[in-house]
């Protein structure tokens, strides 16, 4: 039987850009730009220093959305960060061990990349 094209109307298949979640254990796992495992507080205008401080308490749910605003983020960017972090803390347990990869030079202190696996460990106990 020939294989018959489905028409996906036009949506790329889900893939690693996107935050794809690997197969197997070892399969490396982007956590880079564009996908939802990036450090949201990484962009222009924040240095990248202060944006690793305040992915530290974003995690450790220390930024209200008062504290948000404060900081210049506005009431929609405040809710998608709420939102943002509970699909995040759901998905942690499933990085354990997997190898993260981001395009940070490797050894760059400042990337997300540290932080994010130890939260990964600390939620899986
Ligand atoms: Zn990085």
């Amino acid at each position: 039987m020939a294989e018959r094209k489905v028409d996906r109307g036009g949506v790329a298949p889900a893939n690693r850009a996107r935050g794809f979640t690997p197969r197997r254990r070892t399969d490396p796992v982007f956590i880079g730009r564009g996908t939802w495992l990036w450090n949201p507080f990484q962009r222009p205008g924040i240095a990248k220093p202060r944006a690793l401080i305040l992915y530290r308490a974003w995690l450790a749910d220390l930024l209200t959305p008062r504290i948000l605003r404060a900081a210049g983020f506005g009431r929609d960017e405040a809710s998608a960060l709420a939102l943002w972090r509970e699909r995040l803390l759901r998905a942690l347990p499933r990085l354990v061990g997997r190898p993260l990869q981001c395009h940070c030079r490797k050894g760059d202190i400042w990337c997300h990349r540290g932080t994010l696996a130890g939260a990964a460990v600390e939620a899986s106990r």
